[in-house]
């Protein structure tokens, strides 16, 4: 059997082979698991800075774009093993085993956009809209840093009523009150705000540029009545300048998306060397435009990328043989696909990073991306993803849990 150019020489002994995933552990454990312990004990310390040298790590795989469409469209079960095993390996010697928890709290459903897809959308009546008060938001973080998040993700839909000023004292509440990172996703804004934030003490930007064909892209988020097209690849770059750790991502499975686009996006996490990169699969909310549509409605094209479990999981495997020092959740549009498995599945093929929800049960329902949202059955208490990392054989780590990415752009030792 021959190997594909981009994993050459990854092929890993037997005993390294994927974890075999069992149900999810009750919480009082189950035969032939490992036996449950509190899961604050399967939590790490981060090492001070410095206190580790970087671990040696082969320099990300630069493949060509057909070798990325090649793997793309690979439907063979043996061959994606062995993408998924390069991927797990990459991430070991990357970034370690541990998991990083990340507090996500949802402090507004406002959004003055008009995304085809997307339930928050501004002219989607049919959600009760929120916005937390500040002190809202801090019992949800307190929350979160009681469960060993290091870090909490401020996230919100477009919403010009949060306004600079009010988000940089919520920064600096955080960081003063809380020992966390400050990671802000809260869409396009202006250069001076994002840098107001940085100035208050955020350490973290997240803005998915989607997918990197522009025509796609205006044609499911279509910019602010009376707006030009923001270029979000500039805005990442300006992200970088302001001295942020800069994340994007994009959906898996537009209507319209190719393989060739897809694989282009992947390059493109490469050359803007990321440090936190979250994809998901497409899932459009019924109450929106693409969503009322029926399959093959919708712009698909003739090799259109489905917008599936597996090809999520492709894209973040070659995502990690690309930017193998960066952070890479397992998202909740994952689990979205596959409830049960989703998560950890991800965590086996590259992923390094879960998001725990910290907002509370009956807001979360209101923050309605997509409709799976909103019944509640993705929310999985902290303790629960603990036990699930457990039984893949990997501890959680407590601390910020900055992308070795950055640390090596800072020139510092990477904590792993
Ligand atoms: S995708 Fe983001 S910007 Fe677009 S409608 Fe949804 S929350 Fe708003």
């Amino acid at each position: 059997m021959h190997q594909r150019p981009g994993v050459r020489g990854v092929h890993e002994p037997a005993d390294q082979a994927l974890p075999v995933l069992g149900p999810r552990l009750p919480a009082t454990g189950a035969p032939g698991t490992i036996p449950p312990r509190s899961a604050r004990a399967t939590t790490v310390a981060e090492p001070p800075a410095g206190a580790r040298p970087v671990r040696r790590c082969r320099e990300e795989t630069r493949m060509k774009h057909e070798e990325i469409v090649a793997w793309l469209r690979e439907a063979d079960d043996g061959r994606l093993a062995e993408l998924w095993r390069a991927a797990d390996q990459r991430r070991r010697e990357c970034v370690g085993d541990v998991v990083h928890l990340r507090g996500l709290v949802e402090i507004s459903s406002h959004c003055a956009r008009f995304c085809a897809y997307c339930g928050l959308r501004a002219p989607n009546g049919s959600l009760t809209r929120y916005r937390l008060t500040m002190d809202e938001v801090m019992v949800c973080v307190h929350n979160a840093v009681r469960m060993d998040c290091g870090t909490v993700v401020l996230q919100a839909g477009e919403d010009p009523a949060l306004e600079a000023r009010w988000v940089a004292e919520l920064i600096r509440r955080i960081r003063s009150e809380a020992n966390a990172a400050v990671t802000l996703s809260l869409g396009e804004r202006e250069v001076e705000e994002l840098a107001c934030w940085k100035e208050a003490g955020a350490d973290r930007y997240l803005l998915r540029f989607e997918t990197s064909n522009r025509d796609l892209y205006e044609r499911i988020h279509p910019s602010r009545p009376g707006q030009v097209h923001a270029d979000r690849v500039s805005l990442l770059r300006q992200l970088r300048e302001l001295g942020y750790e800069v994340g994007s991502g994009v959906m898996v499975g537009i209507p319209g998306q190719t393989v060739h686009d897809l694989a282009r996006d992947i390059a493109l996490f490469g050359e803007l060397d990321l440090d936190m990169i979250g994809s998901g699969p497409f899932i459009p909310h019924p109450d929106t435009p693409l969503g009322a549509l029926r399959r093959g409605q919708a712009g698909e094209v003739a090799e259109q990328v489905a917008a599936d479990e597996l090809t999520t999981y492709k894209v973040m495997a070659l995502t990690r043989l690309t930017c193998p020092w960066s952070n890479i959740p397992a998202t909740t549009a994952l689990a979205a696909l596959n409830a049960r498995q989703g998560r950890a599945l991800g965590l086996c093929r590259g992923a390094n990073v879960i998001m725990p929800n910290f907002t509370t049960a009956e807001l979360r329902s209101r923050y309605e991306i997509y409709p799976d949202k909103s019944t509640g059955h993705l929310y999985e208490h902290p303790d629960d993803l603990k036990r699930m990392i457990r039984g893949l054989g990997r501890l959680t780590a407590a601390g910020r849990g900055d992308s070795p990415a950055f640390q090596r752009r800072q020139g510092g030792a990477a904590k792993l």
